[in-house]
């Protein structure tokens, strides 16, 4: 599904078969969850093959390592050619791209002395953020900012991700939404949240989660186009009488929420803010010119 036996991946310095890359099982990464990794997507553009906020991400990765103490060398400059020399490697241009940073043999808990980099994509639906969610609030809590570090995309945080997403779905349900610690909304197990009462926006504060480039360029919009927004802790009472919400994320894009715990919003999609923020992300994403109009 992510490769066939004509997929190239980069692997330290080198273009290869996906067939043929294999890794080292005593990799700290594999056994204790330190590494990191990026979701990034490309779009057929109608200025040809982009990928969206290639520096934001290829920047994240550096300071998710950074985060973390993983030495990692790569400029984002370097990364961003990378990238594109792998879509055009694989003829790829609607894709989602992942690249892995990850260590080398080492069972104890120190910080690691070989560290490499996988770059994999594979083609990836056209603007998919169509389709409204059902989702159910966790028994699993976002972790503790004290026991992580939160604002790191490393790979062993992504259990918690898995556990939420999986309960959600044995419940009947498309995703999760979590609390923290202090029982304020979180997040989704891969997606920042927003919700719209009378009018304005507003997400959760940063601290608890982790803050996505989307959710920046979901504030950035709503700058633009006078949507007023506010970020602050969300009490789960606080969604009984919202009148919408969505998830957004590099894989989510701009995704409706139809109802949470099966109680559904007060407005129906269509009407409310959430669609004309999915417009205006589809626009930027897809180089297309936007047109807001206040009625
Ligand atoms: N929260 C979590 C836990 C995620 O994994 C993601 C996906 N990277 C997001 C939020 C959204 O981040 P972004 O918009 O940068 O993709």
């Amino acid at each position: 599904m992510y490769y066939s036996n004509d997929t190239i991946l980069f692997l330290n310095g080198k273009f290869i078969k996906a067939v043929d890359a294999h890794t080292d099982l005593y990799s700290q990464t594999l056994h204790y969850g330190f590494g990191a990794f990026e979701g990034i997507r490309a779009y057929n553009t109608l200025n040809g093959v982009k990928i969206f906020k290639a520096r934001e991400h290829f920047d994240r990765l550096k300071n998710s390592c950074a985060l973390v103490g993983i030495p990692f060398q790569y400029e984002t400059e370097e990364l961003i050619q990378i990238a594109y020399q792998l879509l055009r490697k694989n003829d790829l241009s609607d894709a989602y791209i992942r690249p892995l940073v990850y260590c080398g043999p080492q069972m104890s808990l120190v910080r690691p002395q070989d560290v490499y980099l996988m770059m994999c994509a594979w083609e990836w639906d056209k603007y998919h953020g169509d389709s409204l969610l059902k989702l159910c609030l966790s028994s699993y809590q976002r972790p503790n900012p004290n026991s992580i570090k939160i604002e790191s995309k490393v790979t062993g945080h992504y259990v918690n991700s898995v556990l939420a997403t999986s309960e959600a779905k044995v419940r009947g349900y498309d995703d999760a939404l979590m609390l923290d610690m202090n029982g304020f909304v979180a997040e989704a197990p891969g997606a920042n949240f927003f919700m719209e009462k009378e009018g304005t926006l507003y997400t959760p504060a940063t601290g608890h989660i982790l803050p996505g480039i989307t959710r920046q360029t979901v504030l950035n919009i709503c700058r633009e186009l006078e949507i007023p927004v506010v970020e602050k802790n969300i009490k789960p009472e606080e969604l009984e009488d919202a009148d919408g919400a969505f998830l957004c994320g590099t894989a989510a894009e701009i995704a409706g929420i139809e109802s949470i715990d099966a109680k559904p919003f007060r407005k129906e999609w269509a009407d409310g803010l959430g669609t004309t923020v999915q417009e205006a992300y589809k626009c930027q994403v897809l180089e297309k010119s936007f047109s807001y109009v206040i009625i």
